[in-house]
């Protein structure tokens, strides 16, 4: 019974997983999630020894989840996943050192080394998944600077330490000594702070889904551990699913694989921006409300780009009020979606479907790029990473080499954020500078508010 449940809770995990894959889909998929979870607590019971610590560790695990989950700003969900990814590596760790000492001497034989194996790969990808998820942590919620640590000769020493790793597997599998074990885990503690802390800003995206992908790891190997096949099918799931994504958005980034989980990409190349002093002497052009709207009234088509500052503002149901009221002016609108936009994967699609923005006036970067030659007005809404023309024409940005949405093309670009401050890479945006960038200073929320009253004419000059 047991295992035909594992079984149904498995199915129900990938029916999710393929569930999620499009927006329509995304809430029978989410549902079948929990309805797999619930089925896998269920089936867990049997196996418990003291059914008051089962209760015990579901209502106070389960309180504070509900919790978190309830408070969570959208905003806050890449530091709340970056966590949650440190507690899977925390359990792995504590797993694997608690199946050691269960069983720290035994004859030497071929199983035997399996289990000593099964319980360093446990250890060690936990380790790592720990330290770098706080790591990522902290960088997202911007109390570790999101500049990459650079220093002489880090991939030397981070294949030091993961030599030193495996010889301490050698002596840990020959001896059955915990020291091995104990000195492995803090090495690759030592190297996950150390690949994070080198990874910068931009790159960030690649990092959480990669931890994603090692937390999985490290629960599939608790499952080899505890003999337990759900964690293992699971485990093999996350960290299958999160290392797809993980490539996909290097694709998208236009970033090698491997030069992001090395750490410190663009990191060379990125110094001060010495063009600073031509732009603040260039200043830039600034619109109001009334003149935005006015453009708006008489433009034809309008593409607009959400970002983080969109999310932020919880501006999304008054641009789609906007969109509305243009639409019904004639104007076509459309969005366009940049894979990274915000601070997680699939951010902007969530909040534009959030506010019933339908799907087929979201494009993705591809789709829309070509178009922006023929635009009138893009709007741009608290994005300013993803819209930097840097990435394109300036080898030596830390951007440079990432596909970034061409707004400049279109005939004019209106960008609407509260200051000339960086986003999230912490470099400067020529955008701001050009000849057909009009800046609309202000709260995107307050912004779009704003334009709405105008587009409906209510606000008298
Ligand atoms: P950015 O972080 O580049 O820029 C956001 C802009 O929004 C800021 O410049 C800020 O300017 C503005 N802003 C903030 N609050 C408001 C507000 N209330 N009203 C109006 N504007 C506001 O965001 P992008 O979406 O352009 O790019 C995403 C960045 O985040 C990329 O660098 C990406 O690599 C990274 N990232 C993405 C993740 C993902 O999975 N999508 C995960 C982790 C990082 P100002 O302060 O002047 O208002």
């Amino acid at each position: 019974m047991v295992e035909l449940a594992y079984l149904a809770a498995a199915v129900c995990f990938v029916l999710s997983l393929g569930g999620l894959s499009a927006p329509s889909t995304a809430r029978r998929g989410n549902t079948l999630g929990i309805v797999g979870m619930a089925i896998a607590l269920v089936a867990t019971l049997p196996a418990t020894q003291s059914l008051a610590a089962f209760a015990g560790a579901l209502v106070v695990g389960g309180t504070i989840g509900a919790v978190l989950a309830k408070r969570v700003a959208m905003t806050a969900m890449p530091e709340l996943v970056a966590i949650l990814h440190s507690f899977v590596g925390l359990a792995a760790v504590l797993v694997g050192v608690a199946g050691y000492l269960a069983h720290p001497h035994g004859e030497l034989d071929a199983l035997r080394v399996i289990h000593l194996v099964e319980c360093f790969l446990g250890v060690i990808i936990g380790s790592l998944t720990f330290t770098g998820s706080v790591i990522a942590f902290g960088k997202l919620k911007e109390l570790i600077k999101s500049k990459p640590l650079v220093f002489p000769f880090r991939h030397g020493v981070n294949a030091l330490l993961a030599l030193l790793t495996l010889a301490c597997l050698g002596w840990f599998v020959v001896a059955q000594a915990g020291l091995p074990l104990y000195l492995a885990m803090v090495l690759f503690g030592v190297l996950g702070v150390l690949l994070v802390m080198g990874i910068g800003g931009a790159d960030m995206p690649v990092v959480v889904s990669m931890l994603n992908s090692y937390s999985g790891w490290a629960a599939s190997a608790t499952g080899f551990l505890l003999g337990n096949d759900l964690l293992i099918i699971v485990g093999a799931l996350v960290g299958s699913s999160g290392a797809i994504l993980s490539y996909i958005m290097c694709k998208a980034m236009n970033r090698s694989f491997v030069s992001v989980i090395l750490g410190g990409f663009g990191a060379e190349a990125s110094g001060p921006d010495d063009r600073a002093e031509a732009f603040s002497k260039k200043g830039v052009n600034r619109a109001g409300p009334e003149d935005v709207a006015e453009m708006l009234k008489s433009a034809r088509s309008v593409i607009i780009v959400p970002g983080y500052g969109m999310a932020v503002a919880q501006a999304q149901h008054a641009v789609r009020e906007m969109t509305e009221l243009m639409q019904k002016n004639g104007t076509t609108v459309r969005f366009a979606i940049h894979p990274v936009a915000g601070r997680l994967p699939g951010h902007m699609n969530v909040l534009l479907a959030e506010a019933n923005i339908p799907y087929p006036i979201v494009l993705e970067m591809d789709e829309i790029n070509p178009d922006m030659v023929e635009t009138d007005i893009v709007l741009v809404l608290g994005a300013n990473d993803i819209v930097n023309p840097d990435a394109l024409e300036n080898p030596k940005s830390a951007l440079a080499g990432m596909p970034v949405l061409e707004v400049w093309k279109a005939q004019t670009v209106v960008a609407v954020k509260r200051s000339l401050n960086p986003g999230f890479a912490g470099i400067d945006n020529p955008l701001y500078y050009r000849d057909n960038t009009l800046m609309l200073f202000g709260d995107a929320r307050k912004m779009v508010d704003s334009l709405v009253a105008q587009l409906k004419g209510t606000v008298s000059h």
